[in-house]
């Protein structure tokens, strides 16, 4: 599951600021998963601190991860001098001068600068302040708040999250459902019709999913959770009877055939299937049989579940060179593969899911050194 506990502190900060403000904003929209970029070393408790590296998804499965100076600047290349001032340097367009203020198109306004979705054509309304007015973002990750305290007042100025260019400010006197105005410069934003091509930039993350069992899915769970490019681990049941859902006590007998397992999902531009095999057989012993440990018993089997011919054909060539000169090429490995469109995952009871994270310590196999 995903672990917001754990990576919420900065937002959660500024957002109770804001709630304490009477803005109506619900908390836990705002939440965003951050992952640190230190995962292969040291305990993996450690690993998951915020850190000026860390890289953040929206809700919406955005790459919401702050541009660099130099990345703004590149971008910054294709603005008018008029965009460069309001974007770079906070400034305001004249009102009712804006392109964009009387667009009643369906569509989504995307930052000007780096094209991250941040207004849809169903929040607009028109305010007749002279400026494009929206009741809500279309993720709240998308928008980062930030008191300004120029021109003798304090106002809430709103900012693109991923790279910081200014937008406009948030007001408390919009229309439901939020109480909020958004009123947003023109020259911030971008305008793409619905059925119009988004540039990459704009598009969402391309996630994959992942699925193996390697023992007490406790562990295996919060090893893979600490990996960056790993956005979510759920703890599960897969490889048995797929007549009924099993639970958990049902599985322990050892009556359903099922090993107890997790399935990833994983941003594959951060970190390959490749890199989750080669973790795979560093965070358990693949030649260990029904067993893993302490724990004995069918369900603690290790095994790979595979949901693409690639995944499959990658897993196969791992498992083979493994057994020919990886660390366990001196046993037999007995992991276990197979297709997921016989091996169905079923998610575990709700007290089995990050466990570790929620109670603190871990029954998982020491992190065995790379080969
Ligand atoms: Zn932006």
């Amino acid at each position: 599951m995903i672990r917001f506990q754990r990576t919420l502190s900065p937002r959660l900060i500024r957002n109770t600021a804001l709630a304490l403000l009477g803005f109506a904003i619900p908390l836990a929209s705002y939440a965003a998963i951050t992952i640190s970029n230190n995962a292969w070393a040291s305990s993996p408790h450690e690993k998951t601190t915020m850190t000026d590296t860390a890289t953040k998804f929206s809700a919406s499965g955005f790459n919401i991860t702050p541009l660099s100076n130099e990345a703004i600047q590149t971008l910054a290349k294709d603005l008018t001098d008029e965009e460069r001032k309001i974007i770079l340097n906070e400034g305001t367009e004249a009102p009712f001068c804006g392109n964009l203020l009387d667009n009643k198109k369906d569509g989504v306004y995307h930052c000007r600068l780096c094209k991250l979705p941040l207004f849809g054509s169903d929040s607009k309304f028109k305010s007749g302040t002279g400026w494009p007015s929206f009741f809500t973002p279309v993720d709240p990750d998308h928008v980062d708040p930030e008191v300004d305290s120029s021109h003798g007042m304090i106002r809430e100025e709103i900012t693109c999250a991923r790279c910081g260019g200014h937008l406009g400010h948030v007001f408390p006197d919009g229309p439901k459902p939020t109480g909020l105005r958004f009123c947003v410069n023109s020259a911030s934003l971008e305008f793409y019709e619905t059925g119009d091509e988004v540039p990459a930039l704009g598009l969402p993350t391309k996630l994959e999913t992942a699925y193996f069992a390697g023992g007490c899915f406790w562990g295996i769970e919060d090893r893979y959770a600490t990996l960056p490019g790993v956005l979510d681990v759920v703890s599960g049941y897969q490889g048995g009877d797929d007549s009924k859902t099993p639970t958990y006590r049902e599985v322990c007998t050892g009556a359903t055939g099922h090993a107890e397992s997790v399935k990833v999902v994983f941003d594959p531009s951060i970190v390959s299937y490749s890199d989750l095999l080669a973790w795979f057989f560093r965070i358990h012993d693949p030649t260990q049989g029904n067993r893993q440990g302490p724990d004995v018993g069918t369900q603690y089997r290790s095994a790979i579940y595979t949901n693409s011919d690639e995944q499959m054909n990658q897993a196969k060539a791992f498992i083979q060179a493994q057994q020919a000169e990886g660390r366990w090429s001196k046993r037999t490995i007995t992991t276990e593969l197979r297709s997921v469109d016989d091996a169905k995952f079923y998610e575990a009871e709700e007290y089995h899911q990050d466990y570790y994270a929620r109670k603190g310590g871990s029954c998982a196999a020491p992190i065995y050194p790379e080969d």
